[in-house]
């Protein structure tokens, strides 16, 4: 299959119908058809997108729509978000020049995907940690944040550029990568054990969590390790159910 068709362009309730069209028309010069909208409002003007998209109107009228974030990407291997701002939470953010290998060496193989925020008001927290990566594009410190549209053409561009390089190889896979559905798994079990093994205290949990979050997305994480990770968390769990049951009987401590 071809990879750029294994990516999925999210759009976080975008407000411009225009937008959205134009990204369409970017979607199809660029090579990909995949186009998610989360949550749309009731008022779009989808004839205004139509006009925008030109030619590229296949791929408006073969949008998917989903309520969540979380659902559009659950099948999903790499999720890179992209946001204008730097700092806090997104300290590991990469060029799209960076991140482009990432994403399409994982799309030889799987369904991966580039998340786009709202125009006024970008990404949540909450959305930008369901990442595995994040992108931001260099741009003048005197207004940092780009059209929505030309953020996607950046993005997609630099994927498209890298996907027709002769010199690119996919890489040979050995354990599958593994979905953001599993490493959510991994996550809240994780969460878990922090809490019961008093690894950390309850005010620091999100900052912990964001830091664990931060830690995975630096490397492949795959269907192997994700289940080692799992394991891990269980057994640490079992041991504290145990432990727990032992101080209520009174018994010695082992
Ligand atoms: N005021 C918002 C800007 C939103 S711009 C904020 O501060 O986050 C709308 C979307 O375009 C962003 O959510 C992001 O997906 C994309 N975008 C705009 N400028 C960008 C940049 N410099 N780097 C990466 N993405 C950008």
């Amino acid at each position: 299959m071809n990879p750029l068709e294994n990516i999925r362009i999210v759009l976080v309730e975008p407000q411009s119908s225009g937008n959205i069209g134009s990204i369409c028309r970017v979607m199809m010069n660029m090579g990909m058809t995949d186009l998610a909208v989360i949550n749309p409002h009731e008022r779009h003007d989808w004839d205004e997108a139509r006009r925008l998209a030109c030619h590229a109107d296949t791929v408006l009228d073969a949008r998917k729509t989903f309520q969540t974030l979380e659902e559009a990407i659950a099948d999903c291997t790499v999720v890179a978000g992209t946001s204008a701002r730097t700092g806090l939470h997104r300290d590991h953010a990469g060029l799209p020049r960076e991140i482009a290998p990432i994403v399409l060496d994982s799309a030889a193989h799987h369904k991966v995907a580039l998340v786009f925020g709202r125009e006024d008001s970008g990404l949540t927290k909450e959305e930008l940690a369901v990442c595995t990566h994040i992108i931001n594009i260099p741009s003048s410190e005197i207004y940092r944040s780009l059209n929505l549209s030309h953020a996607v053409m950046i993005c997609c561009y630099e994927i498209f550029l890298l996907a027709g390089d002769p010199s690119y190889r996919p890489p040979e896979e050995r354990s599958p990568e593994t979905s953001v559905e599993m490493r959510e798994r991994v996550y809240a079990r994780w969460e878990e054990m922090m809490i019961e093994t008093e690894f950390c205290q309850p005010q620091k949990l999100e900052h912990m969590m964001l830091g664990l979050r931060r830690i995975f997305s630096r490397g492949k994480l795959t269907d192997n390790d994700a289940r080692i990770l799992l394991g891990l968390a269980q057994q640490s769990l079992w041991v504290c159910d145990q432990w727990k049951k032992e101080k209520e009987r009174g018994d010695e401590p082992i």
